[in-house]
C-alpha cells in the first residue's frame, strides 16, 4: 500500500533531488533516510576551509594542508614490494608530489592539466610530499561555489556516494527545501537559550557562510538532538510516577530491622542506606524505578532480599531476574539461606527443570503460593502469570532505563522495579543519561576485603606468572586466564584462547587440570565448566571475557589478562572484580606491551586504584559514553551529532529546559507546544529500543 502522499514538499523522498536515482536511494536507505527532510540530517563528517588554500610554497612537514593546484604529470612506479603512485602538481608559488600506494588505478583518475584539491599530511622523504591525501577533481563549471571558493562540507562516504555529486545535491536540497524545514521551537524559547533558526540551522551545518555560522549551527543542531533526547526521557518518567499506581509496601512489624538483626554479618553503612532509600520508595502509591549499583562484592543481594521480604510481608509477589541459568541457581541458595526464618516461599524457574517442575512453579506462582520467583530473564517472562505481583529485581543488568521491554513491568498496579549493576556510572553521566532512574550507590565493600593487587607486566615475562600461578594452585587456589579472542583470526597478531589453552596444558600446567570457556560453547556447556571450576575439578581456567560477572568464587585469587591493551579501562576492572572476592589476597596481572599513549595510561591506572568509581570516570574522559557503555547495549540512542564528554554543558541546558517544559506543561496542552509535541512523536519514532 502506497503512503497518502504528504502535502509537505520536504516529505518527498530523497528521489527527488537531481543526481539521486534508485541505486543511490538505496544506499540512504541503509542510513536510515527516505525523505528530504531526513537528508538534511545526514551531516557532513567534517569541513575544509577552501576559501582559502595554502600555497605550496608555504606548506610544513608534519602538518595538514589542502592546496589547490594543476596536474603537471603523473606515473606509477613500484618501490619495495608496493606500488606508488606519484602526481606532480604546481600552483603559482611551487611545486610538490602526492603520493599513494597500492592504487595504481589512480593512473586513469587524473589528466594532465586537471585542476585539483588535495587535501592531507605534509610529509618529507627526501623531498615535501602529501602523503595518501584525500582528493578533488574541479570542473570547468565548478565557478559556482558547491566544491571551492568556501566552507566546503565533506561528508562519510560509502560505496554508492561519491563525495562530489553527494556535494551537488545536499546544495540543491539545501537551496530548494530548507525553507519548507518547520521550526518547532516556539520563539521566545529560542531566544531565551540562544538558538538560531532549525531551517537556518540545517542550511548552515551544509554550507556554513562562515566559521561562526558554523559553530552556532551546529550548537543548535546539539541542542536539539540532547533537549528531545531529555525530554522524551523525562516525561516518561513524569508521566510514569503520576499516572501509574504500584502497590504501597509499607513496613508495620519492622520486618525488616528483625531481618538485619538476623543477619551472620553486620550490613556496611552503604548497605543501610539504600535499604532505607528502597522502604521510604516502596511505601508511596508510586512506581520505584531504582537503579542500585555497587561493585562486584559489595553485597547487593542482601539488600534486594531485604526487598523481597518486604514485599512477602506485604502479601505481593517477587521476580527476581538474573541473567544466567548459573547465577539464578547461586541467587536462589544465598536467597533461600537468607530469608531461612522468615516463611517465605521461594520458587526457582531455569530452562532446564523437567517440564512437570516448571509447571508446578507456574502454578504456584498463579496461586499465589510462591512469594518469590527466581530464574532467568528469558525463562520468566514466558507468559508466567502471578496472582499478584509487586516487585520486580534485575540483577546484573546491563542496560538502563524505564523504557526497557520487560513483560513483567506492565501488570497492573506496575511493580516496583529494582535494578542492580556492577557496572560503575559516572556521576556526570548517570545524571545526565539515566535520569529516568533514581540512582542508589553502595560505596565501600563489606569489611575484611583486601584491594586485589594488580601488576602490568610485560609479555616476555609471562613465565613467571605461570610459576606464581603453578605456586597458588599447589596451596588449593584457582586462577583465571583471559584472551581477548576465542581463535586465531587477523594473522594471529593475538594469541587465540584455545591456542592458549593448548600450550599451556602440553607445557606450564601439564599437571594441574585446567580448562577452556568462551562465547561460542553453548550456554549448557558453559554452566557445566563454570561449576567445574567452582567445585575444584578445574584448577585454571582460560577464558574470553565473557565469562560470568557474578560468579562467587572466594578461591579463585589470580586473574591474568592477556594483550590487556585491548580491553576498555572499566572492562578491566570488571574482569579483575572476578578474584578477591573472599578473605584471601588476591593478584591481578595485566600483560601487554602497548605502544600507545593511551593504552599504557589504562594499565597504569588499573594499577594504581581498585576504585571503580574513578576508574569510570577515567574512562568517560579518555572514551566518552558511547564506549563507556557500549552505545547499544547501554539503550543509549546513537547521537548524530552530540558528542560526550565535549557536550556535556549543552546536555545540561537542554535537561534544564526539558524539565522546565515539562514542570509547565507535562501534557502539552497549550497551545505554544504544539509543534513541540509534534516533533516529540516524530523522535520517539526514531529511538531504538534496548534489545
Ligand atoms: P554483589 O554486590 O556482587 O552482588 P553479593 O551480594 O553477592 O555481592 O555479596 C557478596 C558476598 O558478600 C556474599 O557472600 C554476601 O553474603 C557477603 N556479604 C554481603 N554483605 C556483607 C556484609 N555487610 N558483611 C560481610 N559479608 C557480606
Ligand atoms: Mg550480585
Amino acid at each position: 500500500m502506497q503512503p497518502a502522499p504528504s502535502t509537505l514538499p520536504i516529505e518527498k523522498s530523497v528521489r527527488y533531488l537531481k543526481g539521486i536515482g534508485p541505486k543511490r536511494e538505496e544506499v540512504f536507505r541503509k542510513f536510515g533516510i527516505e525523505t528530504l527532510s531526513d537528508l538534511f540530517y545526514f551531516f557532513p563528517r567534517r569541513y575544509e576551509d577552501r576559501s582559502r588554500f595554502k600555497r605550496i610554497r608555504d606548506v610544513r612537514i608534519g602538518e595538514h594542508a589542502v592546496i589547490e593546484a594543476k596536474v603537471n604529470h603523473k606515473a606509477v612506479r613500484p618501490l619495495k614490494s608496493l606500488r606508488l603512485f606519484e602526481l606532480f602538481v604546481e600552483d603559482e608559488s611551487s611545486q610538490i608530489v602526492a603520493v599513494w600506494f597500492n592504487q595504481p588505478y589512480l593512473m586513469n583518475t587524473f589528466t594532465e592539466g586537471d585542476c585539483v584539491i588535495l587535501s592531507g599530511k605534509v610529509e618529507f622523504r627526501g623531498r615535501l610530499q602529501l602523503t595518501n591525501p584525500e582528493y578533488e577533481i574541479l570542473k570547468e563549471e565548478d565557478t559556482d561555489v558547491v566544491h571551492a571558493g568556501r566552507i566546503v562540507p565533506i561528508y562519510p562516504l560509502t560505496e554508492g556516494l561519491a563525495q562530489r555529486s553527494l556535494r551537488v545535491s545536499m546544495k540543491e536540497l539545501v537551496d530548494h527545501y530548507a525553507e519548507y524545514v518547520t521550526e518547532y521551537l516556539p520563539k521566545e524559547f529560542q531566544k531565551r537559550q540562544k538558538l538560531m533558526g532549525l531551517g537556518e540551522a540545517l542550511r548552515n551545518i551544509h554550507f556554513p557562510e562562515n566559521q561562526e555560522i558554523l559553530d552556532q549551527a551546529r550548537h543548535r543542531l546539539i541542542f536539539d538532538e540532547l533537549f528531545l533526547f531529555e525530554l522524551a526521557l523525562l516525561r516518561d518518567v513524569a508521566l510514569l510516577k503520576k499516572e501509574e499506581k504500584s502497590i504501597p509496601l509499607k513496613d508495620a512489624s519492622g520486618v525488616v530491622d528483625e531481618f538485619m538483626k538476623e543477619l551472620p554479618f553486620t550490613l556496611t553503612e552503604g548497605q543501610k542506606e539504600v535499604i532505607q532509600e528502597i522502604i521510604l520508595d516502596v511505601s508511596r502509591g508510586a512506581p520505584m524505578t531504582r537503579l542500585l549499583q555497587g561493585e562486584v562484592g559489595s553485597g547487593k543481594t542482601v539488600v534486594a532480599v531485604a526487598l523481597l521480604l518486604l514485599a512477602a510481608k506485604n502479601k505481593v509477589q517477587s521476580a527476581f531476574l538474573a541473567p544466567t541459568e548459573i547465577l539464578a541457581e547461586q541467587q536462589f541458595e544465598s536467597i533461600r539461606k537468607l530469608l531461612k526464618s522468615f516463611n517465605v516461599n521461594i520458587g526457582l524457574l531455569t530452562g532446564s527443570l523437567a517440564p512437570e517442575d516448571k509447571s508446578a512453579v507456574y502454578r504456584a506462582a498463579e496461586t499465589g503460593a510462591l512469594d518469590v520467583v527466581i530464574g532467568t530473564h528469558a525463562v520468566l517472562q514466558e507468559g508466567l502469570k502471578f496472582k499478584q505481583l509487586g516487585v520486580v529485581v534485575i540483577d546484573e543488568q546491563h542496560k538502563f532505563g524505564v523504557r526497557q521491554r520487560n513483560a513483567l513491568l506492565a501488570s497492573e498496579p506496575r511493580p516496583h522495579l529494582l535494578v542492580m549493576t556492577a557496572t560503575p556510572i559516572p556521576r556526570t553521566l548517570g545524571l545526565t543519561l539515566f535520569g529516568d532512574l533514581d540512582l542508589s550507590t553502595i560505596r565501600e565493600l563489606p569489611g575484611g576485603r583486601i584491594p586485589v593487587k594488580t601488576f602490568w607486566i610485560s609479555r616476555k615475562k609471562e613465565s613467571d606468572v605461570w610459576r606464581f600461578i603453578s605456586d597458588r594452585v599447589n596451596k588449593g587456589k584457582k586462577a583465571y586466564i583471559i584472551c581477548p579472542r576465542i581463535e586465531e583470526s587477523e594473522g594471529g597478531a593475538v594469541e587465540s584462547a584455545e591456542d592458549l589453552y593448548a600450550r599451556l596444558s602440553r607445557k606450564a600446567f601439564k599437571n594441574f587440570k585446567i580448562g577452556l570457556i568462551h562465547g561460542r560453547l553453548g550456554k549448557p556447556e558453559q554452566d557445566s565448566v563454570m561449576w567445574q571450576f567452582k567445585s575444584g575439578k578445574i584448577q585454571i581456567l582460560v577464558a574470553t571475557s565473557v565469562v560470568e560477572v557474578g560468579l562467587h568464587n572466594p578461591d579463585a585469587t589470580v586473574m591474568v589478562i592477556e594483550d590487556a591493551e585491548r580491553f576498555g579501562l572499566a572492562q578491566l576492572h570488571q574482569m579483575r572484580g572476578r578474584v578477591g572476592r573472599g578473605s584471601n589476597e588476591s593478584f591481578c596481572f595485566l600483560v601487554g606491551d602497548p605502544k600507545n599513549v593511551e593504552s599504557r595510561k589504562r594499565l597504569r591506572i588499573l594499577t594504581k586504584t581498585s576504585d571503580g568509581f574513578l576508574i569510570a570516570e577515567e574512562d568517560l574522559k579518555l572514551r566518552g559514553p558511547g564506549d563507556f557503555m557500549g552505545t547499544r547495549q547501554s539503550g543509549l540512542p546513537l547521537f548524530r551529532i552530540a558528542e560526550f564528554p565535549r557536550d556535556f554543558s549543552i546536555m545540561l541546558r537542554a535537561r534544564e529546559a526539558a524539565a522546565q517544559v515539562i514542570r509547565e506543561d507535562l501534557h502539552f496542552y497549550s497551545e505554544y507546544h504544539g509543534a513541540l509535541k509534534q516533533k516529540l512523536e516524530q523522535y520517539r519514532a526514531t529511538l531504538v529500543e534496548p534489545v
